[in-house]
């Protein structure tokens, strides 16, 4: 990833000069607070951060331990409430560290049950106004989603996606991925006391965590599917999602954590390999002239390169297929020989379809196909062997469904506006 730049010359960028672009790049970087949050550290980390205040070698493994439980089992917010670890090590780590998890600014709710929160997180420079970046949580009968951001805008621009024109990328660190989780569970009252008291979260799910707690949780599933490509933040990605996944955390299983890229075709493997999530692939095309159009990063890792890639993808099975998403643009994409082609396309991959009703956003050329059109692309794809629930758009009252998630950021600064000039594409 290439290092932020600033140039000093005013302007605002054309939607003729943003057409083509592949890629953007990060113009910002993420700066650690004076006084560092724990939450988001791997345990080696921690161990370091334990062994940077002078707690002796002997006994890190074990407050590593009892931190890690505090945090992630209980969702402690304060040092103090970590009641079995000693006072003066309690003072101590209050002096260096915070628990601290991004601001909320808002939280909206939507008449189906959808949440949405809009988080602040620092800019680069202290007196800059912060970024916003956006997290939903999703309530089914059976399950409760929380959909993550991954960045602040997208290194990418999907013509389809209001957060691709968002211009402003910046990075997020993995405390501000896991940190999205602790702020939901925090608003949900998700955490093991409240599982013991038996609390009952309205529209919560009724699915039970793989976690140790035994208690219900209402956050069984994680997608990163919000705000950014996640495979452009590989490593700050893997590392929040391992702490997601971690059985004596937050325990959320690798099965239930899946990942969507538009395609990041080097970084796919990596995924399977030393994430272990589930895929989900932002195919949305048949062709590659149409793809090109609609996710330009196709240019740089075109259709066959990206299903080969899937073929391979460590860990795929029928019993662990890759979802591949299919947005419905009317007239772009949803003709019936596209089903049929898309059929063909996916032979031999185990998979499954998801097709999604495009939701619009204030202007967007693209219409949402018919839902007549939508049913009879799904029986084509029913027919041939395949499941093709059709995403149900939710918090659409909220814009927090696919793709609407485009946070205040946009209301550039000057200096960010300064900064769109240095926008370049990076392949
Ligand atoms: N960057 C990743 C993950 C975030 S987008 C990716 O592209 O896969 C999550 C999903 O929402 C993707 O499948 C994306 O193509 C889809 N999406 C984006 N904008 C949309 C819109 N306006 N309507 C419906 N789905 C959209
Ligand atoms: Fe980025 Fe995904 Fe939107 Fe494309 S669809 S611009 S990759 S968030």
């Amino acid at each position: 990833m290439s290092e932020p730049q600033t140039i000093s010359v005013s302007a605002t960028i054309s939607p003729a000069t943003t057409a083509g672009l592949v890629e953007k790049t990060p113009l910002e970087r993420y700066q650690p607070p004076a006084k560092p949050s724990l939450v988001g550290l791997s345990r080696a980390q921690l161990t370091e951060a334990l062994a940077s205040i002078g707690v002796p070698a002997s006994q890190r493994k074990m407050r590593v331990q009892q931190i890690w439980h505090w945090l992630y089992v209980r969702g402690a917010r304060r040092f103090d409430a970590m009641t079995s670890i000693s006072k003066d090590l309690r003072a101590t780590l209050d002096q260096h560290f915070t628990l601290a998890r991004p601001e909320v600014v808002a939280e909206q709710i939507s008449a189906d049950g959808t949440r949405k929160w809009l988080l602040r997180l620092p800019g680069e420079q202290s007196l800059e106004r912060p970024h916003e970046i956006e997290c939903v949580y999703i309530p089914e009968a059976d399950r409760g989603t929380l959909c993550l951001s991954s960045q602040v805008g997208c290194t990418l621009a999907c013509s389809f996606c209001h957060t691709g024109t968002q211009r402003l990328v910046r990075n997020l660190a993995p405390g501000e991925i896991v940190g999205q989780i602790m702020v939901a569970r925090d608003r949900l009252d998700d955490w093991l006391a409240a599982a013991q008291r038996g609390t009952e979260i309205p529209a919560a799910s009724t699915a039970v965590g793989a976690g140790g707690n035994g208690g219900q949780r209402v956050i069984s599933n994680i997608v990163m599917m919000g705000m950014g490509e996640p495979l452009y933040n590989f490593e700050a990605v893997r590392d929040a999602l391992l702490i997601a996944a971690d059985g004596d955390g937050i325990a959320i299983s690798k099965r239930r954590i899946t990942l969507s890229t538009s395609g990041v075709v080097p970084n796919i493997a990596r995924a399977g390999a030393e994430i272990g999530c589930m895929l989900a692939v932002s195919l949305h095309a048949v062709h590659d002239e149409l793809r090109n159009e609609l996710v330009p990063l196709n240019r740089k890792y075109p259709i066959k390169e990206l299903l080969d890639t899937c073929r391979n993808y460590p860990g795929l099975s029928n019993a662990r297929r890759i979802t591949f998403e299919y947005v419905m643009l009317k007239g772009v994409n949803d003709s019936l020989g596209d089903a049929k082609a898309l059929v063909k396309l996916l032979k031999g991959i185990p998979a499954k379809i998801n097709l999604i009703p495009f939701n619009p956003w204030p202007g967007t050329r693209y219409e949402c196909s018919d839902w007549e059109r939508i049913e009879q692309f799904s029986e084509i794809i029913f027919n041939a062997g395949y499941a093709s629930p059709v995403r149900t758009p939710r918090g659409r009252d909220i814009l927090a469904a696919c793709g609407q998630l485009k946070s205040a950021s946009e209301r550039l600064s000057a200096r960010e506006r300064i900064a769109l000039r240095a926008m370049a594409m990076t392949d």
